[in-house]
């Protein structure tokens, strides 16, 4: 199982991050260990100071393809969550200004929270989400406002990479990520419906 994540593809985020519009979509992937199930605990590691949580919409592939057109891409995916791309941003920055790979930032164990799998319907055309951080809200998407659309990543994903049946897609996250702390509780809510649920200790 592969766990792909879009960077910058919302540009409300791009702004708060002072980063640079992409012309084609930014692909970072985690491994199957940073994979963490739903209503698990997040365990701050002790790499960072400074963990942020990045709320995304989270589909799921269903079946092996390559090279998809985006026409068909939207025949490959069943399921649909919210996730938590969590991010070491102390780490981050520092790979930034070096130009070195963001692995250590982004891929270590348990950064890729998922919530409850909803099923995914190809002809509704946008889906509307938040995450609350402590009762607050701290993020609001409508993955309407996505730079790449999900058949234009799908697309493009599987021109590099072969995609195979479970395999996951982290969409990128909206404006209003921020710093989490021991004893915090993250929420997510996909078309109003409670799907994620992560403690923080
Ligand atoms: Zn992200």
């Amino acid at each position: 199982m592969k766990i792909f994540c879009i960077g910058r593809n919302y540009l409300a985020h791009i702004e708060e991050l002072a980063n640079e519009k992409p012309d084609q979509p930014l692909i970072f992937m985690k491994p199957s260990t940073a994979l963490l199930r739903e209503e698990k605990p997040f365990f701050i590691p002790d790499f960072s100071n400074e963990i942020h949580f990045e709320c995304e919409w989270v589909l799921r592939i269903c079946q092996h393809g390559k090279a998809i057109s985006p026409k068909f891409a939207l025949d490959y995916v069943d399921k649909m969550t919210l996730g938590i791309d969590f991010t070491a941003r102390d780490i981050q920055t520092q790979a930034k200004e070096k130009s070195h790979p963001w692995e250590l930032a982004k891929a270590f164990d348990y950064s890729a929270a998922i919530g409850q799998w909803q099923v995914f319907d190809p002809e509704t055309d946008h889906h509307e989400f938040t995450l609350h951080k402590n009762g607050q809200l701290a993020q609001q998407g409508d993955t309407r406002h996505m730079m790449f659309s999900l058949p234009e990543i799908i697309a493009f994903i599987s021109r590099y990479f072969t995609l195979q049946k479970g395999d996951l897609i982290f969409t990128g996250t909206p404006s209003g990520v921020g710093p989490i702390q021991s004893g915090d509780l993250l929420e997510g809510h996909l078309n109003g419906h409670p799907v994620l649920k992560c403690p923080i200790k």
